[in-house]
């Protein structure tokens, strides 16, 4: 790297980190995109005049309000309502809303930060946003989660719209949440529109969006497998959630011939040795999405497998890894054990759930290494294709919707390929996904004039 551009990365990472005190993974985020396309920069330093970096680091609106709410006992309780509109160059912000209590500032704007450049990969026209709470819905009653949800979207129903901001799903927001939240924001704004996606089949959800991101990240991976001559026939898989991602890439996986060993949440991992089956995957579908249980409760079902209690599922062996469940979830001692286990492939489905220590593990050793925002990418893609069937007012049938997300995600590994494949032939995923989703974006927001 030229001195001018080290010189000049080395004191933008300076100024960010001080102006934006302790927001660990919003540090992180920007420091892994900069990281990468500072050859970019090198090939065209005009970009560090315009100031391209500190623009896109900086949100363009961010709203912070308090959510009050009754509980079922009549007490009163107080949630913080977050939503970060972090850039609109490329459209209108979209970005899915999370509800967990490890919802703060640094992760909605290190999640924005990651859903621009997403978005702009997908090539649909949306920017990057991305919001939530720290109410958490476990243990909650259907009566609280949605007196929660009226009064958040009381607040958030000013700052969003069809043309303006469409949230979505994400840690913690389901089919049952956005239910509540388009409920109130008609009610609110008197208007059947498109403003969120996720939405119920019957009032202008799409068909195949619950499926998308773990279908997507089966489809993408499936692209990284073939460029080694390789595919998910007979691989031992192991993933990590048991979530709207982690479900439905182990559904993908396990239809695609591969042996799903994992799932797991907050608590602990369950292994089943014979893997998932689609018998076993109904089970799992009920136990999440209806009965709201825990994973542990799928070894008292199938008694062969086993539950780990407050450990991940990193040190079973496996030859392909899909991380679904949060952030930085895959430290560098379990990317080691990954390595020396015989993983040869990890394709993210979480946002950013690798540390830095531990990509730079599975890129020293070679593996096949793809961040979230390239392989996670068919969620949003599939809500832009919501919205462009509530705009035209279609349905599409699932095989459509299908044909999209695959040909999205193909062009997103495509356009890997095209910035990330170094000279003796190695992907490098992280810095293709970087380039290709910031060149896009640096380019609208020139063209747009400084605003
Ligand atoms: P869900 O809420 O449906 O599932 C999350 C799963 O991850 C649960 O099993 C949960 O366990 C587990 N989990 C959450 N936090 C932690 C934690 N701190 N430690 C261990 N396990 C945890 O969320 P999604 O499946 O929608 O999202 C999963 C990931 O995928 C997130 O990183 C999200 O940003 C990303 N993503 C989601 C998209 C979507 O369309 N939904 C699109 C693109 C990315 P528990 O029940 O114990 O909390």
């Amino acid at each position: 790297m030229e001195k001018f551009v080290k010189t000049y990365i080395d004191a933008f990472m300076a100024e960010l980190v001080a102006r934006n005190p302790g927001e660990l993974e919003f540090h992180q985020a920007v420091g892994e995109v900069v990281g990468s396309v500072a050859p970019y920069l090198e090939a065209n330093p005009y970009l560090i005049n315009e100031k391209i970096l500190e623009r896109m680091s900086e949100p363009e609106r961010t709203v912070i309000f308090r959510v009050p709410w009754m509980d079922d006992h009549g007490t009163i309780r107080i949630n913080r309502g977050f939503r970060v509109q972090m850039n609109s160059a490329l459209g209108p912000y979209k970005g899915g809303l999370r509800f967990h209590p490890s919802v703060n500032l640094s992760i909605l704007k290190f999640l924005a930060f990651e859903q621009t450049f997403k978005n702009s990969l997908t090539t649909l026209p949306m920017g990057g946003a991305k919001g939530g709470s720290d109410f958490y819905p476990r243990g909650k009653s259907d009566g609280e989660v949605m007196r929660f949800c009226q009064s958040f979207m009381t607040e958030l129903s000013r700052h969003i719209g069809a043309d303006t901001d469409v949230p979505a799903g994400d840690i913690g927001v389901g089919g049952r949440e956005i239910g509540y939240l388009f409920g109130q924001y008609k009610r609110l704004r008197d208007e059947f529109s498109g403003t969120l996606t996720g939405k119920g089949l019957a009032w202008g959800g799409s068909l195949l969006r619950p499926e998308a991101t773990g279908y997507g990240v089966c489809y993408f991976a499936q692209e990284m497998l073939a460029g080694k001559n390789k595919s998910f026939e007979g691989q031992r898989v192991v993933i990590s959630g048991a979530g709207n991602v982690a479900q439905y890439a182990a559904q993908k996986a396990l239809r695609l011939g591969a042996k799903v060993l994992t799932l797991s949440d907050s608590d602990g991992y369950m292994y089943d040795p014979d893997g998932l089956d689609e018998e076993k995957m109904a089970y799992v579908f009920q136990l999440k999405n209806i009965r709201r249980g825990r994973i542990s409760e799928y070894v008292q079902k199938f008694p062969k497998a086993q539950y780990f209690a407050g450990q991940r599922p990193w040190n079973v062996p496996c030859d392909i890894a899909l991380p679904c469940a949060t952030q930085n979830e895959i430290e560098k001692a379990d990317a080691e054990a990954l390595v020396k286990n015989g993983c040869y492939a990890v394709i993210e489905g979480a946002n950013m759930p690798s540390t830095p220590d531990a990509i730079g593990i599975f890129q020293n050793a070679k593996l096949l290494y793809s961040p979230g925002k390239a392989s996670n990418a068919g969620g949003v893609a599939t809500s832009g294709l919501e919205m462009t069937q509530n705009s035209i007012r279609q349905h599409w049938t699932a095989e459509e919707v299908d044909t999209h997300l695959r040909r999205i995600m193909s062009d997103i590994h495509a356009s890997c390929l095209k910035y990330g494949t170094n000279p003796d032939g190695y992907i490098n995923y992280v810095r293709g996904a970087n380039i290709a989703g910031f060149i896009k974006v640096a380019g609208a927001m020139l063209d747009q004039g400084l605003v």
